[in-house]
């Protein structure tokens, strides 16, 4: 092998390391780190975060891509040699763009408006967080200046998430879908509500948890490389092909929120675990983007584990365990029950159906504050007036409003939030090809068997880590570019049996 190529591997690997102690301090900040180690925990990753970045944007990595310029076109586009040569370069060109005085402006800022946040939110008091994000706004602005050329203001931040893609190529998606989703909510709204009152009592937490796990574990999830812990926002992270752990969130008077969240993050972890174990330490390493990453996660929690045939299997288990609370309660109820559509305030406790307009709403608002059409001061107002015509229900409060996601008072705006729908949009056009190759995948599901789906998956997804860029991986996966068809097709079939409507 090329000796520039090797070194540049052994470069990126130590990098990797650094970014693995970078993440494992994350995991026990965000697990079981005490309170009061907060600031000292603060400093060792700014440190390690600084170390990690200075060895990237070294001229040393810049020489030997240049050096491997034609080692990259001598070889295919998806060989092992070209797509780290292109996928560090990539990095390697963004990571240098940015002056690294801007990039510690923004980082400091963050860490002070994500302080104002947690005293804003309970206090319902927009004015305090306000002026920090007008400044992240202007930092948007000039992060974008990094990268002349650009077709929307906003294309630079949501190319760091969901590499490729664009405003104007989201916003078309995004409206076509706003043109089905408001009328089918309101048609499904207008039925007599789903009654989940079983739900609301008194769950064993410890049942509960063991219960999720045993879920990850059959649909494909590794404990042997993974484990599972309590966080207070779950989340998935990876230290090493080898190391992938979840986490999960259990709330003691409903089941629903440890289980799917549960199943969500292994799909994540899934995804991850999966990927080739010879990209361990390179840039390929990981998910290509957060909408492929969500769509890995989506399609485990939504289409298979809200799915009747599942809970076929699952449900007579779990009414074992529980048998108080659900000897009582039918394998349809509890399927329903499961998958009730209903208006709501907060995106994470949205339903499949609703999901998507809470997502869209903030995307709208990200482009309207860059481009320059809406003040950070009238946000607030925008908000409740956007999701009163979105969801037709009033917001009362800028805590259960604006102030409710972590997004925008910890990072940027602009790029945050297209991930989550892009991924439910994909994880129907990825299950659709894998019925096509593999019919029998429900029956399947139907018996707790998953290895056909997790086989394909694998071998057409995760595998390839962050080789092809989301784009790419749809097509090549599915046929045909992004569309929000299958996605639409399968709302439409699922809830028109669920409410016993035509939709
Ligand atoms: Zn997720």
């Amino acid at each position: 092998m090329d000796e520039d190529f090797k070194t540049l591997n052994s470069k990126l690997s130590e990098i990797g390391d650094i970014g693995a102690a970078i993440a494992l301090m994350y995991w026990d900040q965000s697990t079981y780190m005490p309170e009061g180690s907060a600031m000292a925990r603060g400093k060792q990753l700014g440190t390690l975060s600084k170390m990690s970045h200075e060895m990237f944007v070294d001229p040393s990595i810049g020489q030997l891509l240049k050096k491997l310029a034609d080692m990259e076109s001598s070889n295919p586009y998806d060989s092992f040699a070209a797509s780290i040569i292109r996928v560090t370069k990539r990095e390697y060109d963004k990571a240098t763009k940015v002056p690294s005085e801007l990039v510690s402006r923004i980082s400091k800022h963050n860490a002070e408006k994500g302080q104002a946040w947690t005293k804003a939110r309970p206090a319902n008091d927009f004015t305090m967080v306000q002026p920090y994000l007008a400044k992240t706004v202007d930092y948007g602005r000039e992060l974008a200046d990094c990268f002349p050329g650009y077709e929307h203001i906003a294309d630079p931040l949501i190319d760091s998430a969901d590499y490729g893609m664009k405003a104007s190529s989201i916003r078309k998606l995004f409206s076509e879908l706003r043109e089905e989703l408001v009328p089918m909510v309101r048609k499904i709204t207008e039925c007599e509500p789903i009654d989940d009152s079983f739900f609301k009592q008194a769950y064993d937490k410890d049942m509960q948890f063991e219960f999720g796990k045993m879920l990850a574990k059959d649909i494909g999830y590794s404990f042997d490389t993974g484990r599972e812990d309590m966080a207070p926002h779950p989340f998935t992270i990876s230290f090493s092909i080898h190391d992938v752990r979840i986490t999960t969130r259990i709330d003691p008077n409903d089941p629903r929120d440890a289980l799917f969240s549960t199943v969500h993050e292994a799909g994540h972890g899934m995804y991850e675990q999966g990927v080739d174990p010879a990209f361990e330490g390179t840039a390929l390493a990981g998910g290509t983007s957060s909408g492929v990453h969500e769509s890995q996660s989506r399609l485990w929690e939504n289409i298979v584990g809200r799915s009747k045939g599942f809970w076929k299997f699952y449900y007579p288990k779990l009414q074992k365990q529980f048998s108080v609370q659900l000897s009582n309660v039918t394998l349809d109820q509890f399927y329903k029950g499961v998958n009730k559509v209903d208006r709501s305030l907060i995106r994470t406790d949205a339903d499949e159906v609703t999901y998507n307009l809470h997502v869209m709403l903030r995307f709208d608002l990200e482009l309207d504050m860059l481009e320059g059409k809406l003040d950070t001061a009238d946000l607030a107002d925008e908000w409740k007036k956007r999701f009163k015509a979105d969801m037709g229900i009033e917001v009362p409060n800028d805590t259960d409003g604006v102030l409710q996601d972590i997004h925008w008072y910890h990072s940027m705006i602009g790029g945050q939030f297209q991930g989550y729908t892009l991924g439910n949009v994909m994880a129907s056009q990825f299950y659709e090809a894998a019925l096509k190759a593999h019919p029998e995948i429900p029956r399947q599901i139907e018996n707790g068997k998953f290895d056909t789906l997790h086989t394909w998956l694998k071998n057409m997804i995760y595998q390839h880590g962050s080789k092809f860029t989301a784009n790419e991986l749809v097509e090549q996966v599915t046929g045909k570019p992004l569309t929000i068809e299958p996605y639409m097709k399968y709302l439409k079939e699922k809830y028109s049996e669920i409410y016993g409507i035509q939709l």
